[in-house]
């Protein structure tokens, strides 16, 4: 199965996208840790995307679909993929259609993971990450069960991602309800859409996730 979770910065797509990945073998594909990535190595996209990125704007489209492309030609995503972070407006979602018809993929369902800004904000200013292994975690929510310690991999350095301060979160959920949002009715036309209650808790929103995907 091919699907896109769809939903603004801290609905949870991530989270979600990595459980898919242990339940059903999907793969996870976010343009955001594949930007980060790119930074991170200082390639040429990288060196294009990081001041972007700090102020919480969007990359070009021009970039991201040459990402994404080249991911979608990698034998690991003939398995069933889940994007995340892509697309993140029409332009893209267009590019979309034709990189997957191009390609005989067929995209089976988006999945919206809705959640109201207060909350958003709440859940972005506390996240942070253990640096060896990737897992997230949030000050208020969900510490490590010992202080300092990553559950997964004992790991003891944890980060913060750049763009999860106050001003720029501010500035990426005015993006999504500008840019993004109009993509819940661009799918919706296509019947695709299926929309998911994102303020219940983590194992209730992938209980509903697995429920759709099981009757799709
Ligand atoms: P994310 O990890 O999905 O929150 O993405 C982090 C940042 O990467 C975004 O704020 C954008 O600057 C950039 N980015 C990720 N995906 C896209 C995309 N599909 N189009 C444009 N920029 C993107």
């Amino acid at each position: 199965m091919n699907i896109i979770l769809l939903g603004p910065p801290g609905a949870g797509k991530g989270t979600q996208a990595k459980r898919l990945e242990a339940s059903r073998g999907m793969k996870q594909l976010s343009t955001g840790d594949m930007l980060r990535a790119a930074v991170a190595a200082g390639s040429e996209h990288g060196r294009q995307a990081k001041a972007v990125m700090e102020r919480g704007d969007l990359v070009s489209d021009e970039t991201v679909v040459s990402i994404i492309a080249d991911r979608l030609d990698q034998p690991d995503a003939r398995r069933g993929f889940i994007l995340d972070g892509f697309p993140r407006n029409v332009a893209q979602a267009a590019a979309l259609d034709r990189l997957m018809a191009s390609r005989g993929l067929k995209l089976d369902m988006v999945i919206e993971l809705a959640v109201d800004d207060e909350a958003l904000v709440r859940r972005l200013s506390g996240r942070f990450s253990c640096s060896g292994c990737g897992k997230g975690y949030h000050e208020a929510f969900e510490r490590p069960r010992s202080e300092g310690r990553c559950d997964a991999c004992g790991g003891s350095d944890f980060v913060r991602r750049a763009d999860d301060n106050a001003e720029t979160v501010k500035s990426r959920l005015g993006i999504y309800n500008r840019q993004t949002a109009p993509l819940v009715a661009y799918y919706a036309a296509l019947g695709k859409l299926k929309r998911i209650d994102g303020m219940a808790g983590i194992d209730e929103v992938s209980r509903q996730i697995e429920e759709a995907l099981r009757i799709a």
